[in-house]
């Protein structure tokens, strides 16, 4: 039997189109940081542009020059801290060569209030006190804890297994899942015996960057499977799951493309009107 499939265009959808009174009434804006031309980074902003218009909210695609200095985008950085008019913002990430070991120093010059991609200290040291504490969160967890609350899906008491550990997905979503009370193992390259492992979950989230690295004996029949991954195979976008034959064997599957991404963006837009509600409530209590 086929898996349901746990689209992500369909709930991020529908959370976008019950967050649109609010956009209207509060006019956040959003800013896109992009670095140079890097192919992904330029398709996934388009995305981003796109599904902030859809929605009625204000964006802006801020396209810097490849060779562009650390000393010139941490100036940016600066101004778009301290444009009031500007409500969050994120620096696309890959980076070009020179500035990409300078990742940790680039996000830690984000204003927290803005920090819309929940990547600083500030915002990922909130979501380790509790779920109440998750104002601004990384965007990709926060997505994939949305589609699985949109499809009923409950985390409480169930095995989730995570394979990656990158500070951006598989270490935050593991906290938040155990803020959801869900037991939780993460796996990286250094697992042993990884399939006997993935093969307890109840939920297996893949965030590797591998093409079709879970393959079908890897699933417990009837888990409910999450793939995060986006890898370019001859072209195509390319998820961590062999969908083919997981679908098979999986109660509930995530698509690539379809499936996270979308709820990656609507996150973004989502705590974009978060970080305004704060914003306007500080302002207020200022006066
Ligand atoms: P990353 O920083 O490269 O992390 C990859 C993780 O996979 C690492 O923890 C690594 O382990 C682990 N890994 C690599 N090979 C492994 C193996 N053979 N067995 C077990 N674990 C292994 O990647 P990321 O930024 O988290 O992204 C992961 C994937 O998700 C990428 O394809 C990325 O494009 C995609 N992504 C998609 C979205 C979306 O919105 N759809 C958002 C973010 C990322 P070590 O830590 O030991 O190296």
């Amino acid at each position: 039997m086929s898996a349901l499939l746990l689209s992500g265009r369909e709930a991020s959808a529908a959370i976008l189109a019950a967050l649109k009174p609010k956009i209207g009434k509060l006019d956040p804006k959003l800013v896109v940081v992009q670095v140079g031309d890097d192919p992904g980074s330029s398709s996934y902003i388009k995305q981003k542009i796109k599904s902030a218009a859809e929605v009625g909210m204000r964006s802006e695609h801020c396209h810097l020059a490849s060779s562009m200095s650390l000393e010139e985008l941490l100036s940016k950085v600066a101004e778009l801290n301290a444009d009031p008019d500007v409500t969050g913002f994120i620096v696309q990430l890959p980076l070009p060569d020179h500035l990409q070991p300078h990742v940790p120093e680039i996000i830690r010059a984000i204003d927290p209030k803005k920090d819309v991609d929940g990547f600083g200290a500030y915002n990922l040291g909130k979501v380790f006190l509790s779920k109440e504490f998750e104002h601004l969160p990384p965007a990709t967890p926060a997505g994939i804890i949305m589609l699985l609350e949109y499809y009923k899906i409950p985390v409480a008491g169930k095995h989730v297994v995570i394979v990656g550990r990158s500070n951006i997905v598989g270490k935050p979503l593991a906290v938040m899942m155990l803020n959801r009370d869900a037991t939780v193992t993460v796996c990286h390259s250094k697992t042993k015996n990884l399939s006997a492992i993935t093969k307890q979950a109840d939920i297996l989230v893949a965030a590797i960057g591998k093409p079709k690295f879970i393959t079908g004996d890897m699933v417990k029949p009837g888990a409910i499977v999450i793939d995060v991954g986006t890898s370019r195979v001859d072209g195509k976008l390319t998820g961590d799951v062999d969908f083919e034959v997981v679908q098979e064997i999986a109660s509930a599957i995530t698509p690539v493309p379809g499936g996270v991404g979308p709820m990656t963006v609507c996150s973004l837009i989502k705590n974009c009107v978060q970080a305004k509600e704060r914003q306007m409530k500080d302002m207020q209590t200022n006066i």
